[in-house]
């Protein structure tokens, strides 16, 4: 039995049917519509700025109501003219994992204390009910990519403006309300789809569910393409790289999209080249974060950076490079100067684009994802980044995809998948002596036909770190 299903499938053999369902989804159309208008007819997207006195009112609403922040947020009381200055000194920092102990801890006492929670393991009907009388919490998860993913809740309010944020992206991009998309996600990744199914088909957005990579699923999302010809495509790079190595071999074509979008995971520059050349379309990143509510940063035309949306998170970064982020309009869950594990570089300036602002660039994946020199230094994904793109335009690649693992700063042991086999041996000897010559630790290689690695968001450095003298190599 496959293993994929699309949208449509599981509509047709779900429960819910008929009028009920009708009601139920124009209501929702009216709701959503309602609260902001979809699309080309929000205000433009970019430039931001962040409004310090709305700095200074999340720093103020958080101490006075959030539990975890009335026992550790230091006092704050900059004059707003020198709020954002003042902020990039507080000596304060959330990490992920008071987020995993005790998300209650950081919520408003309202939201804190209401019991009903959408959740997928209830019915959709039930959990349509409960989204259409309001009131009630989406139970929610970060796909868990670095371990084990963390749960919160929101409110429908911000889920709703989750989903905006993602409009307005694609309106900047150029779709218009009314024209096709087409989401591709890993079934699990989100909680409550049955729910968000619904909602986003009543507003005309497709989501494409997979639960894992394979020609099946390929067929499956080109006919899909054919048919809705959408204007926008979004997904994780790796998915949808996979999905253009299928197409390239195949010679099969897809109408082109307008434009994709890449999210999720570092998009790799022989990725953006491959779904480029399959799909036929621009590729675009964006930095987007389920905690932190949805999109942080997008690419503009230039695809030189990603500007921060700064209207709704300050973003910051540490000597070392991880970013940080104070969410400024997630009311039930602020997080202030949260730790978020990406590493990225932070820069201010004027884009060609005409846009001045915040840049995000060089984001290079979870700050665990690294790899350990002979004098235990760090290597991010940036190195590896351009290691790869050599290896695709120096006529040994072209690569479909690459795995590293090292234990302590021993041996690197990387598989590598090219897309033609025989070119694959120069590509491994090529891989192996930049990582020596560059890291000055041994490195060897495979060549596989499929990567071995586990399924959700994509990593491609893993760490087995040990103690001292526990080596298990
Ligand atoms: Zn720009």
């Amino acid at each position: 039995m496959s293993a994929y299903l699309e949208l449509e499938a599981q509509r047709r053999s779900h429960p819910v049917r008929g009028a009920l369902l009708r009601r139920a989804i124009s209501r929702i159309r009216r709701a959503a519509q309602a609260t902001r208008p979809l699309g080309a007819s929000a205000a433009p997207l970019l430039p931001q700025c962040t409004d310090p006195a709305g700095l200074l009112r999340v720093l103020e609403g958080a101490r006075r109501q959030i539990p975890h922040y009335a026992r550790t947020l230091p006092a704050f009381d900059a004059e707003p003219e020198r709020a954002i200055e003042a902020f990039a000194e507080l000596p304060f920092r959330l990490r992920r994992e008071e987020l995993r102990r005790d998300t209650s801890s950081l919520l408003v006492p309202d939201v804190a204390g209401r019991r009903v929670v959408i959740d997928s393991k209830d019915s959709t009907l039930r959990n349509l009910g409960r989204l259409l009388r309001g009131g009630a919490l989406i139970a929610n998860r970060t796909a868990g990519s670095t371990g084990s993913p963390l749960h919160f809740v929101e409110e429908r309010s911000s889920g709703l403006a989750r989903f905006h944020a993602i409009v307005r992206e694609l309106a900047y991009l150029g779709w218009r309300e009314g024209e096709g998309f087409v989401l591709c996600a890993q079934r699990g990744m989100h909680s409550a789809l049955g729910v968000a199914d619904v909602v986003l088909r009543s507003l005309g957005f497709r989501v494409f569910l997979f639960d894992r990579m394979d020609e099946q699923m390929c067929r499956r999302v080109a006919r899909l393409l054919r048919r809705m010809q959408p204007t926008a495509l979004m997904g994780f790079p790796s998915c949808l790289s996979d999905m253009a190595g299928f197409l390239l071999d195949e010679g099969a074509g897809v109408p082109p999209p307008g434009f994709a979008l890449c999210g999720g995971e570092v998009l790799f520059d022989h990725q953006r080249a491959r779904i480029e050349r399959a799909f036929g379309c621009p590729v675009f990143d964006t930095y987007a974060a389920h905690e932190l509510g949805g999109p942080l940063a997008i690419e503009c035309p230039q695809r030189d950076g990603l500007h921060v949306f700064e209207a709704t998170h300050l973003v910051e970064t540490e000597p070392d490079g991880e970013i940080l982020v104070t969410t400024l309009d997630q009311c039930e869950m602020p997080l202030i100067k949260y730790k978020t594990g990406d590493r990225g570089e932070l820069v201010v300036e004027k884009c060609p684009c005409g846009v001045e602002g915040k840049k995000l660039r060089n984001l290079d994946g979870r700050i665990e994802d690294h790899l350990l020199d002979c004098q235990g230094r760090r290597v991010y994904a940036s190195y590896l980044r351009q290691l790869l793109h050599e290896v695709d335009e120096g006529g040994t690649g072209p690569l479909e995809g690459a795995v590293f693992r090292q234990q302590g700063a021993g041996c690197v042991r990387f598989e590598l998948q090219p897309v033609n086999q025989a070119l694959g041996p120069a590509a491994l000897d090529e891989v192996a002596r930049a990582l020596e010559r560059d890291l000055g630790v041994p490195a060897e290689g495979n060549l596989v036909t499929t990567l071995d690695r586990p399924s959700g968001k994509r990593r491609f450095v893993f760490r087995e770190d040990v103690a001292p003298g526990g080596w298990t190599a």
